[in-house]
């Protein structure tokens, strides 16, 4: 028998591929003619035996070029398209084994389910007729179930198998950007040219991969500081009602790691457009996006893309662990991802259980929060924080996801929207969150000056519901009120506006020795602010030695103290 085989861009091994896989498809010695044809820009069609085998690069960007239209976006021509096209077929290699097709047998709302097409693994790339992709998620004998992350197939179309899993460009590139959780840019800026690739998926750092949580991640919150101290490597959930402050606190957090060197990954699952582009013109504004990376997948993406976005912002972050850099995760947010998840799987015929959750959500967040870790110091001492972002309804903590995701994580920081809108902003609920880890972490400044905050705080807001009703109060109740109101006015503070290490010392030091005691409660917030501008105009190497040593000996205290106390007498002039 006699075959011609086109071709371009294929390597000879890849040939010989090619070669070995017809002779054993029809069972005996082909004679073959390989013709070099640059046109096809990649693959080969050959015709043998009077069948035509067409795997060629050009011959899915004609279907392409032929099948959509964009009446929506006048910049997006056939052109254009095509050359979209061709560099993501470029990203998903020509390497895959060209004889492992099926066909669709269903399709619609971007879930198909294919026949023929055994011997797949759960979460590998398959390639569509159109040189689109999709994700397989459901593997049996007979059938597999995927998802769509681009392109277009319809019912008898064929689709083949890659056995490549999806992955992600990562690198030091990608600083500054924003890109889809494939890659892409989102930011009208060229493709970032990354040197490596990682795998969405990848297994959690082992029991003796890591080490224990040991060195603080400051996020310039005074309540989170002082009460529910987060370590790098530490995974805290913030948890709350929707339009509880949950994305400036993350986005504090990132803005307060200016001089920290450590990266920060920002992923935005299934959010409104504009709530992303706020975040973004912050992070622009305070020159935060030098260290900072945005993985995006708004709401009008498909469930599949929104699936994979928090994988992929993990890969990425995991790029900097595995470097031995420290790196800050924030997925914003989890509800949104499990709702994807779950339409997704309903797509897929999966039974519906608690909540018409699939039975496996549960594996869902903790296979992407376990990937969060202090590495030990053989693997490089690297750390991963994950700040996840649970939303609730009416405060209810108890709902699944909520308590999947507290169980999983070292500790929550719970936003009310009680306090939030009675002005306690950040509007968190020191009863409520706790860190597990963080403790350990803190800086012995910040220990020592920590006092009886947590406990005069939880008093205070005990008694303060029975002062609404009007009760006497004896005088000892009435001065640990007084002590009370004038320490939770503290920890309010302005969004975007993060406090160093030494400024917190100072704040808690003054609360903690009654520096503000004759202050009226309302102006507690504006004088700690003065007080802090004239402490760093007058003892800058005091605030200096906290922030370097992390720690306050006697002498040092007693000078601040002393200062702020001078401070406050003339303020109250
Ligand atoms: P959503 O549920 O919509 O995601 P969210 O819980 O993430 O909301 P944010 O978007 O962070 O909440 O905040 C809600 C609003 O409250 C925003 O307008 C934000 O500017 C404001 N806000 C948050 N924190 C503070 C703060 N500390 N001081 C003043 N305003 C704040
Ligand atoms: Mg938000």
């Amino acid at each position: 028998m006699k075959g011609t085989v086109h071709y371009a861009n294929m390597t000879p091994s890849e040939l010989e591929n090619v070669r070995a896989r017809f002779d054993a498809l029809f069972g005996e010695k082909v004679e073959y003619d390989f013709v070099l044809t640059p046109e096809l820009k990649g693959g080969f069609i050959a015709h043998i035996g009077g069948k035509t085998f067409d795997m060629s690069i050009s011959s899915r960007l004609n279907a392409v070029r032929e099948r959509m239209t964009y009446p929506d976006d006048p910049s997006m021509n056939a052109e254009t398209f095509a050359k979209v096209l061709s560099e993501r077929t470029g990203a998903f290699k020509f390497d895959h084994d060209v004889f492992d097709y099926g066909t669709v047998v269903s399709s619609g709302d971007g879930i198909i389910h294919v026949k023929d097409l055994p011997g797949r693994r759960y979460g590998e790339l398959l390639t569509l007729a159109d040189g689109g992709v999709a994700l397989a998620l459901e593997v049996s004998d007979n059938e597999v179930g995927a998802a769509v992350l681009f392109g277009q197939t319809s019912v008898g179309e064929r689709v083949s198998a890659t056995e490549r899993v999806l992955d992600i460009p990562v690198g030091d590139e990608l600083l500054g950007r924003i890109i889809s959780p494939t890659g892409e840019p989102l930011d009208g800026r060229p493709s970032p040219v990354c040197h490596a690739r990682r795998p969405i998926e990848y297994p959690a750092p082992g029991i003796m991969d890591r080490k224990a949580v040991s060195r603080p991640l400051q996020t310039g919150l005074l309540s989170i500081d002082s009460m529910i101290p987060i370590g790098r490597g530490q995974r805290e959930l913030i948890i709350g009602d929707r339009q509880t402050g949950k994305t400036t606190i993350a986005v504090d957090t990132i803005l307060n790691q200016h001089d920290q060197d450590v990266v920060c990954v920002y992923c935005a699952i299934g959010q409104k457009a504009s709530a992303v582009a706020e975040v973004v013109s912050t992070l622009r504004e305070k020159d935060a996006m030098r260290y900072t990376i945005v993985i995006n997948s708004p709401a009008s993406d498909s469930a599949a893309m929104q699936y994979i976005a928090p994988y992929a912002a993990c890969a990425v972050a995991e790029y900097f662990m595995y470097s031995g850099r420290d790196v800050l995760v924030v997925y914003d947010d989890l509800s949104k991802h499990a709702v994807a998840y779950r339409a997704m799987s309903l797509l897929l015929h999966r039974p519906p259980g608690r909540e018409a959750y699939p039975g496996d959500v549960f594996y869902l967040h903790s296979r992407l929060l376990e990937r969060g870790a202090q590495l030990s110091s053989e693997l490089g001492g690297g750390s991963m924080t994950a700040l996840p972002i649970v939303e609730t309804m009416a405060g209810d903590i108890s709902a699944y996801i909520p308590t999947n995701v507290i169980s999983i994580t070292d500790g929550q920081i719970f936003l009310e929207s009680e306090l939030f809108h009675s002005g306690m902003r950040p509007a968190v609920n020191v009863g409520l969150s706790v860190s597990r880890v963080g403790r350990s972490a803190q800086k012995a400044a910040m220990r020592k000056v920590t006092g009886t905050l947590r406990l005069d705080l939880a008093q205070y807001r005990e008694m303060s519901v029975f002062l609404q009703f009007g009760a006497e109060v004896d005088s000892s109740t009435a001065a640990m009120l007084e002590r009370g109101v004038r320490k939770s006015e503290l920890l309010k503070q302005p969004k975007h506006d993060p406090y160093s290490l030494a400024d917190e010392v100072c704040l808690l030091l003054a609360a903690e020795n009654g520096v503000f005691a004759s202050v009226a409660a309302e102006d507690v917030a504006d004088r700690a602010r003065r007080l802090l501008r004239r402490l760093h105009a007058v003892c800058p190497d005091e605030l200096k030695a906290v922030s370097a040593r992390g720690d306050i000996d006697e002498e040092i205290k007693s000078r601040l103290l002393s200062e702020m106390r001078k401070v406050m007498r003339r303020l109250s002039r």
